[in-house]
């Protein structure tokens, strides 16, 4: 009898980050008292914004008085959450009802979580590079993955053509790492595939809040027919700081059905059966978000995150480096030069100007020849950094 789950069995060493930091520990031992410029981990470095820790401390307040004290939560979210988020759509021309809105932990918990709707024999089609949680969710569930590459050729926003053949396709726009954004047309061209195949599209809009072209879409369902055939998953970790206090929501429109079930109504039992919610002084917090003030505020800090990568684009520029992302997105994806696999820039970069950065490789392997640069760390440091990534390309052109 076997009693284990052996697709564990078959996840690939998850050794990116690992070997980072196993790296720049041996290069600390050496280099003792050193400063590392850190732009490997996209996790943020500013705290809330000042709606939200008022609402959190507000909402802490509550729990202590019977009145207002709060028990469990609703599984699927507080309905003053709910109403939020769906507001928040409204006012980008995209209707939703709230019980159309799911408040969750993250993104990361409902990546994996939401494959309990969907048949262990279908197949997941992963854009590559991509955010290795989407392989390792469908290696865990014992999936069969189908690997998209995407490259410089199709500006790393490939498009479904006669050859793709995959029930769920996670698409993750902006993008990590790429910092790749689908334009509406190409976007439609994976709406119209899902709808005429039966597809599911798994839309990751994590970093939706960097966007500032507006003629790019922040969310799938901005498209004819995304209702039909898309989830979308959503963060507040990047946007307003949540990575360490924990807040998402997922959005399953109540047309999408699939063989005469509806994944809305499916994801509410799921969710009442296995959750029993998020705190509620949390969602508070989260709802701070999407008030006027709130979003003035967390756009602020996100402003600062885009002079860090606008710093570290001229530098760029200046060294003549090619890369991509940067612009509407708060990744950076740097062409390795003269040739170095990405490992070899890491180990460089690392020895010569202390910057760290996170290879390409690790992405999948047609991330091999690019290096992912975040932009989320300090503006001193990010300052520095770029003046030392000038220094080092400028002297090796002369
Ligand atoms: N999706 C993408 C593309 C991400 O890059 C990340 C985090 O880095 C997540 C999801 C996870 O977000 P969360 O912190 O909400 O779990």
């Amino acid at each position: 009898m076997q009693t284990i789950n052996m697709h564990y069995a078959e996840l690939k060493d998850s050794y990116l980050f690992y070997n980072i930091a196993q790296k720049t520990k041996a290069y600390l031992e050496e280099h003792p008292g050193t400063h590392l410029y850190r732009m490997g981990i996209g996790d943020v470095s500013l705290p809330l914004c000042d709606a939200v820790i008022k609402a959190l401390h507000e909402a802490v307040e509550d729990q202590a008085h019977k009145d207002s004290f709060h028990g469990y939560m609703p599984e699927c979210g507080a309905p003053f959450l709910r109403e939020a988020i769906a507001k928040y759509y409204g006012e980008r021309g995209v209707a939703l009802s709230s019980e159309e809105v799911f408040v969750s932990s993250g993104a990361s918990d409902e990546l994996g979580d939401i494959l309990d709707l969907f048949d262990r024999s279908s197949t997941s089609l992963v854009i590559e590079p991509a955010y290795p949680a989407y392989v390792d969710a469908n290696v865990m569930a014992g999936r069969k993955i189908v690997h998209l590459s995407s490259g410089e050729e199709n500006g790393f926003l490939p498009l479904p053509d006669e050859n793709t053949k995959a029930d769920l396709l996670y698409i993750c726009s902006p993008n990590n790492p790429t910092g790749a954004v689908f334009r509406k047309e190409q976007l439609q061209a994976w709406v119209d595939y899902a709808n005429k195949t039966g597809a599911v599209i798994l839309f990751d809009a994590a970093y939706e809040a960097f966007i500032e072209d507006p003629e790019l879409p922040h969310s799938i369902f901005e498209l004819p027919g995304a209702r039909t055939c898309a989830i979308e998953i959503c963060s507040l970790s990047k946007t307003a700081g949540f990575t360490g206090t924990r807040l998402g929501y997922t959005v399953i429109p109540k047309e999408l059905e699939r063989c005469g079930m509806n994944l809305n109504a499916m994801w509410v039992r799921n969710r009442t059966t296995k959750t029993n919610g998020v705190s509620y002084i949390i969602q508070k917090g989260g709802a701070a978000v999407f008030t006027p003030e709130g979003q003035r505020q967390i756009h602020e800090n996100i402003r600062i995150y885009k002079n860090n990568a606008a710093c570290l684009m001229s530098a760029l520029d200046e060294c003549g480096i090619q890369y991509f992302g940067g612009k509407n997105a708060p990744y950076i994806w740097m062409k390795c030069p003269e040739g170095m696999t990405s490992w070899e820039l890491f180990d460089y970069l690392l020895h010569e100007i202390q910057v760290v950065g996170t290879p390409g490789e690790g992405f999948g392997a047609c991330g091999e020849g690019y290096f992912r640069f975040s932009t989320f760390g300090s503006p001193e440091d990010t300052k520095e950094a770029a003046r030392r990534i000038k220094t080092l390309f400028s002297e090796e052109a002369h």
